[in-house]
């Protein structure tokens, strides 16, 4: 692959995309929070691959099944649609070293802080991390994404609570994913986001 430019807005997915509940894994417990829909359609007029990347140990843990993923996960892409917002991809970390599932035991390299899941995106779809976006609600997010080289960290208030040291390793903090104005004047008052 040589000099990808398809830049991507890389999501987190609970926290950032829906109202962060414990091992969350049942549709009525999603809810998407309010202005989501509005700064991805944004992000996807501006010509930026849409993809979740989101840690779900809770499979792991036994606290639901890889299908149970799978059917919530199909819905809120569903969701995404009716919305006029098609994502690229949605990738999933099913590990942790202590699963209680013998087959997700490992430290593997796609739990976030690691980067796993954003190089296998960038090979797989493309993307030139550099520049693009990582939006997440927790520092683990923040670290995956200077891991990998991701250009633009973005942390969220909407999910867990945010200390200054977090804050400092952003390049931006937002209230949440769906302050569009917020992400929009960021994003076109920084010179150094290259436009796709
Ligand atoms: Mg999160
Ligand atoms: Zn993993």
């Amino acid at each position: 692959m040589i000099n990808p430019i398809q830049p991507a807005l890389f999501l987190d997915r609970d926290g950032v995309i829906n109202k962060e509940v414990h091992y969350l894994s049942k549709i009525k417990d999603f809810v998407f929070i309010s202005g989501v829909f509005e700064t991805c359609r944004m992000f996807q007029k501006a010509g930026f691959s849409l993809i979740v990347i989101t840690n779900q140990s809770g499979i792991a843990r036994g606290y639901y099944t890889d299908a149970d993923f799978h059917t919530l996960n199909r819905w809120m892409l569903d969701r995404f649609n009716d919305a006029g917002i098609s994502l690229t991809d949605v990738l999933y970390c099913p590990h942790h070293p202590k699963a209680v599932i013998p087959e997700y035991r490992t430290a593997c390299a796609c739990r976030k802080p690691q980067p796993g899941m954003l190089l296998e995106a960038r090979d797989r779809h493309g993307i030139n991390l550099a520049a693009s976006i990582m939006v997440g609600d927790k520092l683990s997010d923040i670290q995956a994404g200077r891991q990998a080289g991701v250009g633009k960290l973005v942390l969220v208030r909407s999910g867990y609570d945010i200390t200054l040291d977090d804050a400092r390793q952003a390049h931006h903090v937002a209230e949440n994913l769906g302050q569009t104005d917020s992400f929009y004047k960021w994003f076109i008052e920084d010179p150094t986001i290259p436009t796709p």
